[in-house]
């Protein structure tokens, strides 16, 4: 039988549900349990591809081209879950699809309602996901915050789940907040209160996860056991820690979190095997050198926007025994006339991120090529890889006025254009290349070297390429074209010539990347970013 664990969050939002989930999912994977992560997005939107990441932080974008939650990379991150358009759950898809077979006529004249029409569609979502592969429990996180109305069709689905699973089947765990009051006191009032309208609903929770900036003492613990029913030995502090996500499975652990939900489930721990993990912990607690990397980009005053990238740039820091710290580099602020040798002041490596309009994109340019002529190691992520090879036509290529269509629609020299507009290549279309493909890369070059391999899989989300129509003149004037399509028609990646380290990539290896896998383009330019600093010393 398979079974079923629901995260759900109450109090307010951002405790960390997300990480809580994945923590859970490493941790039982670790003992042998192969899981499946499911998340729950209780808004409109049919998926997040649409969403600002101002707002709503980075979209993940997964093997099958599903735009989606940075959840999805966390759970990526964290454990082996496929993650792709089936783990995946919006209240657009669910209304979508029950009104599609409405309109169908699939509910033979019957009126359709939330219940059974909206949670019938939410159960089959998830037993879908579930089915999909061999995992033995999957892992739900209801997004959102217990007692708001959009999350209430959800709630009520995972309610049913329990008679048509069976109780030993599915289990609940509340993370909730335990906050220090006039910096004094832990306060179990807000805790009680959210457990109080879960159990309103129908749902009793089995775990409670505690967040607070402290650890909860035996008699707290007593004190939130009896408000809330909830056993005292299964009421787990989530307390806050100084040290990397990637350790909440280990604090998790230590006290007992794994044991407890599969005791409850009826499962029996295989002998843990989480040495590659245990060993990231600790070159992470032994790393004494720390690398800088400049983010020369825009939408820096929210962090999540570039989740994943920071996420990378950590493993493949790691993996080189160094800390990374990331230094921000707002591009608009470097065409306001801010210097760039204090922009660049003691950065170790630049990266160029993605991102899309026409804000910033001039300071960019600047920036990269600051970063060619001082031959400081560069990584350019897909509008990265676009804004180094708009740089090199303009500056070194003699084509004056290069540009992107997407920043001017009329420039003289269209170097990075949409497929549509390279006349040659018709079949594309202007939509968006998303998912996974594959990429053949060059002998002798940079990103052959660190992928050690000529044929490589990464994930795409971008409309615009390097026009097929000045790849030649590009290539004539130095800018070496590292990587390929197969069939060598579009570009994939590019280096340039004489110059350290550079690698700018029209796919986004963010995506793959992995604490106990980092991804190889991160970690040959973070080794090449040390290697530049030691050789100035
Ligand atoms: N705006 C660019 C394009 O659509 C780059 C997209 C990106 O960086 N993800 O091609």
């Amino acid at each position: 039988m398979k079974k079923y664990i629901f995260v759900t969050g109450g109090v307010c939002s951002s405790l960390g549900k997300g990480l809580a989930s994945a923590s859970i999912g490493a941790l039982l994977e670790g003992h042998g349990i192969k899981v499946c992560m499911v998340k729950i997005d209780p808004y409109l939107n049919v998926d997040a591809g649409t969403m600002s990441p101002y707002q709503h932080g980075e979209v993940y974008v997964t093997d099958d081209g599903a735009e989606t939650d940075l959840d999805l990379g966390n759970y990526y991150r964290f454990t082996s879950s496929p993650v792709g358009l089936k783990n995946t759950i919006t209240t657009g898809q669910i209304y979508q699809e029950v009104i599609r077979k409405e309109r169908e006529g699939k509910y033979l004249g019957r009126t359709v309602q939330m219940i059974p029409h909206i949670t019938d569609e939410i159960k089959r979502r998830i037993v879908a996901a579930t089915n999909e592969n061999e995992a033995k429990v999957t892992i739900i996180e209801v997004g959102g915050t217990v007692g708001d109305l959009e999350s209430v069709p959800f709630l009520e689905a995972s309610r049913q789940f329990v008679n048509d699973m069976g109780k030993e089947n599915v289990l609940f765990i509340h993370l909730t907040l335990v906050p220090l009051v006039a910096g004094e006191e832990l306060k179990t009032k807000p805790t009680q209160h959210s457990v109080k309208e879960l159990r309103e609903i129908g749902i009793q929770p089995d775990i409670l996860l505690c967040r607070g900036p402290e650890e909860l003492t035996e008699e707290m613990k007593k004190k939130i056991s009896l408000f809330t029913n909830v056993e005292k030995r299964s009421v787990f502090s989530a307390y806050d820690v100084d040290t990397t996500v990637y350790e909440i499975p280990l604090i998790y652990r230590e006290q007992g979190l794994h044991l407890n939900v599969m005791e409850k489930l009826g499962l029996t721990p295989e002998k843990p095997q989480m040495a590659a993990w245990e060993k990231f912990i600790r070159t992470f607690h032994n790393s004494k050198t720390t690398v800088r990397i400049g983010m020369l980009g825009k939408y820096l005053n929210l962090t999540d926007s570039y989740k994943s990238i920071n996420e990378a740039l950590f493993h493949g820091a790691i993996a080189n025994g160094a800390r990374v710290e990331i230094v921000k580099i707002d591009s608009e602020e470097i065409e306001e006339g801010k210097k760039l040798e204090e922009a660049f002041k003691d950065i170790d490596g630049i990266l160029i991120p993605g991102g899309f309009g026409k804000r910033g994109i001039e300071g960019m340019l600047t920036g990269a090529r600051y970063a060619r002529e001082k031959r400081i190691p560069c990584l350019g992520i897909c509008l990265g890889m676009q804004i180094m090879v708009i740089e090199y036509a303009r500056n070194v290529a003699g084509l004056k006025g290069a540009n992107s269509t997407e920043f001017n629609p009329e420039t003289v020299a269209p170097v990075v254009s949409l497929l549509e507009e390279q006349m040659d290549v018709k079949e594309y279309g202007g939509t968006m290349r998303l998912g996974r493909s594959e990429s053949h890369l060059k002998d002798g070059t940079k990103i052959r070297e660190a992928y050690g391999s000529p044929m490589i899989f990464e994930r795409h989300r971008h409309r615009y390429e390097v026009s097929v129509r000045y790849r030649d003149v590009l290539e004539e004037a130095g800018l070496m074209v590292s990587g390929v399509t197969p069939g060598n028609s579009l570009v994939e990646s590019v280096q340039w010539p004489d110059h350290p380290w550079s690698t700018g990539v029209q796919f986004h290896p963010e995506f793959t990347s992995k604490p106990t896998a980092p991804n190889p383009l991160f970690a040959a330019f973070i080794k090449a970013s040390l290697a530049g600093r030691k050789k100035e010393k």
